[in-house]
């Protein structure tokens, strides 16, 4: 476990260039590996300046209380590092892996600011976490009171889950709905592995479990339960039910074969990981082995499917974005990987159609960024008699995704939304149109992050929790 630790922590062939030596036993190693990791966790945090105008917090979405946990790891106390980073934050192992730091925390760190490199709070708040989850200081909720109330909260993703967690710490009864067989939601079967491995996410829906949160998996809510049901069972209802509905691309030749949408292929891929059987995968339909990919989009979701393709053994893995580098939505540190990798970016580049029944390659369309349209950003656009093909076997869409038509799929018409469908909801204390219905996460703020979720799943459970004092208040008086 220790080794583990120290391989995500560090890159061992940059920092540790000699691997195990022959004559020296695997548990010595992974001893010498975890005073390693310490050593370099307590050096990292010991670079931070505590300089006073902690930009880092305020980057994060959680304000986490960084400085305090930089000092006390630098200081080796780090079981009272932990009781801070947890303080604000229910899955700090899981953000300390996967947040964009380059885009958050660590992109205002004053130190990074200077030009000497940015702390790396992420690796620290992650060595923090994995070391307390070692250590068993990583408690399930266990409330002195229960509470007769009950929550359900539809969407079992870092949202929902975040939600849970400090509701049932209060002693609430929650219920988690998720149409998914694994709870996670993205975390489970979006985010690949190599940047999240699934055992970290799985102990912490075990911990909800064992804290007395109860899941009804394989429940997909409208079909095998209404929405009506739900509000008649529960005092409060949390949706967080996630965007999932993939943009398409309509262009001629779309409907070919071999020309896929990222999240069928990232589940594939991960539901492969966990054994299950996938025979879309086995079929080659959702596989890249053996083949020329190309990947349609620049945000994280598209890297994830380059990065998921060079690990499956495809014979070439190629980007195309219409803007260029410096116009991509995605984290730099995301694309910079995805290059490390062997990953070609065919920069300034939009699809305009397909050919092959079964796909055999990409129509593109040459272009350049013309004038800045209203959000000031320059728009693409197209340089007449440069098109060409572009080789493919495999074709992987991603292009975004939007939420699906809750009220309609719900059959609950005084839900509101907004006109990109998202749930309307207060941003403070998330309460939908309907009263003692609660949204957070994608769900109400659009595909985004997963720290914004956790946020918003704790920010809702606070209000709900507000709600059942008020009325435990009333029926008392
Ligand atoms: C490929 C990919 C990679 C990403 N990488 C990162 C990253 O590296 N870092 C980062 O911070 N963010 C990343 N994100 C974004 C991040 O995963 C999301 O912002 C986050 O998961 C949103 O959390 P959520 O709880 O709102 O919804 P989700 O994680 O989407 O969970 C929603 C859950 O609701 C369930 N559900 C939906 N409808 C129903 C229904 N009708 N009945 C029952 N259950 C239902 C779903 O099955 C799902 O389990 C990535 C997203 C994708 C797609
Ligand atoms: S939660 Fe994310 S943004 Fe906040 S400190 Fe951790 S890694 Fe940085």
């Amino acid at each position: 476990m220790a080794k583990q630790r120290m391989l995500q922590f560090v890159n061992v062939d940059r920092d540790m260039p000699e691997k195990r030596p022959p004559n020296l036993r695997a548990q010595d190693f992974g001893e010498i590996y975890a005073e390693y990791a310490t050593a370099k966790a307590e050096e990292q945090a010991g670079r931070c300046s505590q300089c006073g105008v902690p930009y880092c917090q305020s980057h994060c979405p959680l304000h986490n209380n960084i400085p305090d946990w930089l000092r006390m790891t630098a200081e080796g106390r780090l079981q009272e590092a932990y009781e801070i980073s947890q303080a604000t934050n229910t899955f700090p192992e899981i953000c300390g892996r996967i947040c964009p730091q380059d885009r958050l925390c660590e992109g205002s760190c004053v130190i990074e600011q200077s030009g000497h490199g940015t702390v790396t709070i992420g690796a620290v708040e992650k060595y923090i976490t994995d070391t307390a989850w070692e250590n068993g200081w990583v408690k399930p909720a266990a409330p002195k009171v229960e509470r007769p109330e009950s929550v359900g909260i539809i969407g079992a993703g870092p949202g929902g889950l975040a939600a849970a967690d400090m509701l049932r710490r209060q002693g609430v009864q929650v219920t988690v709905y998720d149409r998914y067989d694994r709870a996670g939601g993205l975390l489970t079967y979006g985010i690949p592995g190599f940047k999240l491995e699934k055992d970290v996410v799985m102990k912490r829906v075990d911990q909800l479990e064992q804290g007395g949160v109860t899941f009804k998996m394989n429940c997909n809510v409208g079909e095998d339960v209404s929405f009506a049901e739900l509000q008649n069972t529960h005092d409060a209802i949390l949706i967080a039910t996630g965007v999932y509905k993939s943009r398409d691309l309509p262009a001629p030749g779309v409907g070919a074969q071999g020309i896929v949408r990222a999240i069928d292929f990232l589940t594939a891929s991960n539901r492969k990981s966990f054994g299950d059987a996938v025979p879309e995968f086995d079929s080659g339909e959702l596989n890249a082995e053996g083949k020329r990919v190309v990947v349609i989009g620049g945000g994280d979701t598209a890297m994830d499917c380059l990065r998921t393709s060079i690990r499956q053994g495809a014979t070439s893995v190629k980007c195309l974005y219409r803007r260029d580098k410096a116009n991509m939505p995605g984290s730099q540190r995301e694309v910079a990987n995805a290059e490390e990798e062997g990953v070609e970016f065919v920069w300034l580049s939009a699809p305009k159609g397909f050919a092959g029944d079964t796909v055999e390659g990409v129509m593109v369309s040459k272009m350049r960024l013309g004038a800045p349209d209203a959000s000031g950003r320059q728009s693409p656009e197209i340089i007449e008699g440069a098109d060409y093909v572009e080789d493919a076997d495999l074709v992987i869409m991603a292009l975004g995704f939007e939420p699906e038509a809750l009220p309609t799929l719900w059959d609950v018409p005084e839900l509101e939304v907004t006109r990109w469908g998202t749930v309307k909801a207060d941003f403070r204390t998330h309460e939908t149109s309907l009263k003692g219905v609660y949204a957070c996460g994608d769900i109400q703020r659009g595909a985004s992050l997963v720290v914004w979720a956790i946020r918003d799943g704790r920010e809702a459970a606070e209000a709900i929790m507000d709600q059942i004092n008020a009325a435990a208040q009333v029926a008392a008086e």
